[in-house]
């Protein structure tokens, strides 16, 4: 299948704009100080088609930090380094069922195993980055996530450094990690690493490209670069559907039948295989850390434009 004709989805994407702008539901993100420097009214949409053709509507080309939607790219890139075997086994691909940054996910599982789709898992995935040193893992990070995007992508100092002063749940549960033998760089540096990767500082219109180069099995529809393997990106996807959204996930996959991927600066993904990428951004969060005019928006598409992959027709 392919998206509807350019002139349909644009005249959507205006639409999704118009009817959920004036949401005021939420709370914007405040545990990391920077983050509530964000501005509430901010509402940006932008779909990208596995050709790379893009349709945006409101603040598309506000920047903002990728927070968690770094989680699926950075197992995306885990996986292509060391396979996809050796990725579920270290970290783990079921649902937690518990918040983002939960430290009974850890202990619960019995074995230190979550997914890469919450803090503890993808802090575990962080350290598995190849490299001698923590330069060189983050250049790996920094480059392929920059091919995802098809532009170099930098880090918001402000976030980074607001988070590093407050991050002590995540280098708690890096250390929880490191007692299971579960994480396979220095729990410091691995923290210090994660933290970095989730202040870039990206757009919808980045975020969307980025997105459907996961539905357009790995090659980014605007450069053409394989950025990974077609089928890494399937199990990126699954992982999505059962945790993108945390404990939220079912709610999220009942509304629109997608993978998707939440971050706490308000911003948004969901991929439809073979058709493109949807990415938002509105800062104010709903109490699982899920923007809630993302989902509003993400729901409406879904629907509008006959995404939903259950169902029949
Ligand atoms: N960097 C944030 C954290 O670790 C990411 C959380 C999120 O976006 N849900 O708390």
């Amino acid at each position: 299948g392919h998206l509807p004709t350019a002139e349909v989805v644009q005249e959507l994407v205006a639409e999704a704009h118009r009817r959920f702008a004036p949401v005021g539901e939420g709370q914007v993100a405040d545990y990391i100080p920077a983050l509530a420097a964000a501005d509430p009214a901010h509402f940006g949409l932008c779909v990208s088609s596995c050709g790379g053709a893009l349709f945006e509507a409101g603040e598309a080309r506000v920047t903002f930090s990728i927070q968690s939607i770094s989680k699926p790219f950075l197992f995306a890139l885990i996986c292509q380094a060391i396979g996809e075997e050796e990725a579920r086994e270290k970290l783990g691909v079921n649902s937690t069922g518990l918040p983002f940054n939960s430290v009974l996910a850890v202990e619960r599982s019995g074995d230190g195993l979550s997914n890469p789709m919450v803090n503890a898992g993808a802090i575990a995935a962080t350290s598995l980055a190849p490299g001698a040193s923590s330069e060189e893992k983050w250049a790996f990070i920094q480059d392929g996530f920059s091919r995802f995007a098809g532009r170099r992508l930098e880090i918001d100092a402000a976030v980074c450094a607001s988070e590093l002063a407050t991050n002590r749940r995540n280098a708690g549960l890096a250390t929880l990690l490191s007692d299971h033998d579960r994480i396979w760089w220095d729990p410091d540096e691995a923290t210090e690493l994660y933290t970095r990767q989730c202040s870039l500082s990206v757009t919808a219109a980045d975020l969307a490209v980025m997105a459907a180069t996961l539905a357009n099995g790995g090659r980014q529809p605007i450069t053409g670069e394989q950025v990974i393997e077609a089928i890494h990106c399937q199990h990126v996807l699954a992982v999505m559907v059962t945790a993108g959204l945390y404990e939220t996930s079912g709610d999220w996959l009942y509304a629109t039948g997608l993978p998707g991927k939440s971050g706490v600066a308000g911003g948004m993904i969901t991929v439809a295989p073979g058709k493109g990428g949807l990415a938002t951004y509105a800062p104010p969060l709903d109490e699982a850390g899920n923007s809630v005019r993302g989902q509003l928006t993400a729901r409406f598409l879904s629907e509008r434009l006959g995404l939903n992959l259950f169902a029949s027709r």
